[in-house]
């Protein structure tokens, strides 16, 4: 293999350059090659400075997460960045495209730093549930402060190159197309200067004079970080930081980073990041497969999904003409998508004159043949299967062929409203979840007849519009909600076994998820899908719609709520759900918190294996990837296919055996031969 780092001179300055595509990762050979270079340039009498830049559209953009898990092969990036450090002659880092993880720890040991306007510095471990491991919570807050490093290092965002330099990070902005020259100029202009070393720096002792920045940084970022290790970690090396004389500080970074690293919620998180790429790719389509342009998108339904799902088309500059059956839904559609992008632009997140071109991007119809001219027609009206017919063969009379035509429906069959076209090809599920210009999720549903080059599109489009795609096969609910029914089937058992709908949600909300099933129904308005008279009462729901129970919107669902949404479980429905419990004469026991998680999480496993097993998911890891964006699976478990492998496929059979559930063939195979989902 060549060497990725060269070396050349320009007079008395010595250029080392990374060559290691796409990213320049921190791979061996890298650190191996400039270890060297800098000992090249240390034993050279004619160089009197050294310039670190790197060849191809990035500086070192990190670790190499292939080696993650693999045993070490030196030198490792610590001892390169201590030689870097110690180097007697000056050290500039010359910054284009990102210096992330590692990469921002390689300038951090440079004594200088030099950025194009347009590069990104950040220490993003903390997303993969680690924190920086070559001193880079020591070096930072040393150079910038602890306050400044915190959000840096436990939140883990990249920052400009401007902010950047406002907080000491980068010395200087060079021109964006002249970096390898105003790299060598700058450095030049150090030689015999005093070397200023990052840990020796004492912008640290920030922390130490107001400690009070660690507790309020923690209190204001607390939602955030619920639950995950790695921030508390990053916040504690920081702390840290300005206690600790530096290589005690580096030990103790090293301590909390082996402590992660060899933890779960690292490992789960690792899983996610490879898991997000890999439902990318859909087995059996050529990853050159032709795509079909898609300048124009109609959207059938201008109801809660409709909206959202046209603002997505809109935020990315892509025209949507919205179809209705009245002025008044049309008009109020229009309304809500107006007022949802005025109120990001009061948050700052988008200025008044994207508002206007968007709002500029979209028309509104009431005709079906405005929508002749569309590349891609999503509909979004009632969950019903003859008024979606109805909508599909209307759209194909009209629609120019070669156009794509989408369902956003929620469970429906696909094929049957695919059959309802003489183009059944050209047809699929694309299931937004609410908000739909919101939520990460995209489930693409495969139609046993849709074309290679419809999914293939389907897939590049979702990521155009911010999303995460995974690919289904067509069931009852696909992957996510599929998995969701039995969840809630033992929810409703549970409660009427003896368990408080409160402790219910309480198991799912310690386990991680944003929020119970019971606090889900409050929040979705209990009453949807009511019959609308109060004297038919035969379920629970029913009943709670009967005394006036609708959720949040009205102020008492299965909580009460006060005006600021806090929740208190009520007594008028304890006394409901007991009357019920008793009418089916369903015997009342005490259930532990165990029994409840289990019988919750227990058989979202066994349906996933089902899924699986029937080829509705790719891969197991897909699974993982729609109930972590759609449905609020902690990331820190690595999704329910993860972590079912970290409790034991064994151990998820014999539990979901000692409660009388279901286990299937896949299931009990898998676990009889040891095996685990994910690899
Ligand atoms: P909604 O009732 O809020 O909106 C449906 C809209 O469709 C209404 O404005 C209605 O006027 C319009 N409509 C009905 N029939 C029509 C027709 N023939 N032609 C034109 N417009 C028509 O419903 P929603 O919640 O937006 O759900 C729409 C679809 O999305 C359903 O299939 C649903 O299962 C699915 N879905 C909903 C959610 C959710 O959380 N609400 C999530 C994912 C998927």
């Amino acid at each position: 293999m060549t060497n990725p780092i060269s070396t050349v001179h320009d007079g008395d300055v010595l250029v080392v350059v990374s060559n290691n595509p796409p990213v320049n990762a921190l791979g061996q050979a890298v650190r191996a090659g400039l270890q060297d270079a800098i000992a090249q340039g240390l034993a050279d009498d004619s160089v009197k400075a050294i310039v670190i830049r790197c060849d191809g559209r990035t500086f070192f953009a990190g670790a190499d997460i292939t080696e993650f898990g693999k045993p070490p092969v030196g030198p490792n990036l610590p001892e390169v960045l201590d030689a870097i450090e110690a180097s007697d002659k000056p050290v500039v880092a010359a910054i284009q495209g990102t210096a992330l993880g590692g990469g921002c720890e390689v300038a951090l040991a440079c004594h200088y730093r030099v950025a194009v306007p347009s590069a990104k510095v950040g220490l993003p471990e903390v997303k993969l549930g680690l924190i920086p491991g070559a001193a880079g919570t020591q070096r930072l807050p040393r150079l910038v402060g602890a306050e400044a490093a915190l959000p840096m290092v436990a939140i883990g965002n990249p920052i400009s190159a401007s902010k950047a330099k406002s907080i000491g990070l980068v010395d200087e902005i060079v021109g964006e197309d002249s970096l390898a020259a105003d790299a060598i100029a700058f450095a030049r202009g150090k030689v015999g200067q005093p070397i200023p070393r990052t840990s020796e720096g004492t912008a640290n002792q920030d922390g130490v004079k107001n400690p009070a920045i660690f507790d309020e940084f923690r209190a204001k970022n607390g939602r955030k970080m619920r639950g995950f290790d790695a921030p508390n970690a990053a916040i504690e090396a920081v702390r840290l930081a300005g206690e600790l004389p530096y290589s005690e500080g580096v030990k103790k970074e090293r301590e909390l980073f082996t402590k992660l690293m060899t933890g779960t919620q690292s490992a789960a998180m690792r899983h996610y990041f490879f898991a997000e790429r890999a439902a990318n790719k859909i087995d059996d389509v050529p990853g050159d497969t032709p795509l079909i342009p898609i300048a124009k998108v109609g959207v059938i339904g201008a109801g809660t999904m409709g909206g959202g799902i046209a603002m997505n088309f809109l935020s990315a500059g892509i025209p949507v003409t919205i179809l209705e059956m009245q002025q008044e839904a049309l008009d109020r559609g229009v309304g809500v998508i107006r007022k949802n992008y005025e109120n990001t632009a009061k948050r700052g997140r988008m200025s008044a004159e994207q508002v206007e071109a968007a709002m500029g991007n979209l028309s509104t119809t009431l005709e079906y043949n405005d929508l002749a001219d569309c590349d891609l027609v999503i509909e979004a009206v009632y969950e019903n299967m003859d008024v979606k017919k109805e909508v599909f063969g209307k759209l194909d009379t009209v629609v120019k062929q070669g156009a794509i035509l989408a369902s956003n429906t929620s469970y429906l069959n696909v094929n049957e409203i695919a059959a309802a076209t003489s183009r059944p090809g050209y047809v699929l599920g694309l299931h937004f979840f609410s908000p739909a210009n919101v939520m990460k999720l995209l489930e693409i549903v495969r139609g046993a007849e849709t074309r290679h080059d419809v999914l293939a599109t389907a897939m590049k489009l979702s990521k155009k519009i911010g999303k995460v795609a995974v690919v289904a096969g067509v069931c009852h609910g696909f992957i996510g909600n599929r998995m969701l029914s039995p969840r809630q089937e033992q929810a409703n058992a549970l409660i009427m076994e003896g368990a408080n709908y409160w402790e219910v949600d309480e198991v799912l909300l310690d386990f991680g998820f944003p929020m119970g099933p019971f606090q889900m129904a409050d929040l979705a308005g209990i009453d949807i899908g009511w019959h609308r008279d109060p004297s038919k009462v035969t379920t629970l729901r029913e009943a709670l719609c009967a005394a006036g129970r609708f959720g949040q919107k009205n102020g008492k669902g299965f909580y009460d709520y006060d005006e600021s949404r806090n929740r208190t479980p009520s007594d008028e429905v304890r006394a409901l759900i007991a009357e019920f419990a008793a009418k089916s004469g369903t015997p009342q026991r005490e259930i532990s918190k165990d029994e409840i998680k289990e019988r919750l999480l227990y058989p979202m496993v066994n349906e996933g294996a089902m899924i699986l097993d029937e080829g509705m998911a790719q891969r197991a890891s897909d699974i993982d990837v729609v109930w972590i964006n759609g449905y609020g699976w902690p990331l820190y478990t690595g999704g329910p296919m993860f972590w079912a492998d970290t409790v034991g496929l064994a151990n998820i059979v014999s539990g979901l055996e000692k409660y009388g559930l279901p286990v299937c063939d896949y299931l009990r195979g898998k676990a009889e031969r040891g095996e685990r989902f994910n690899g």
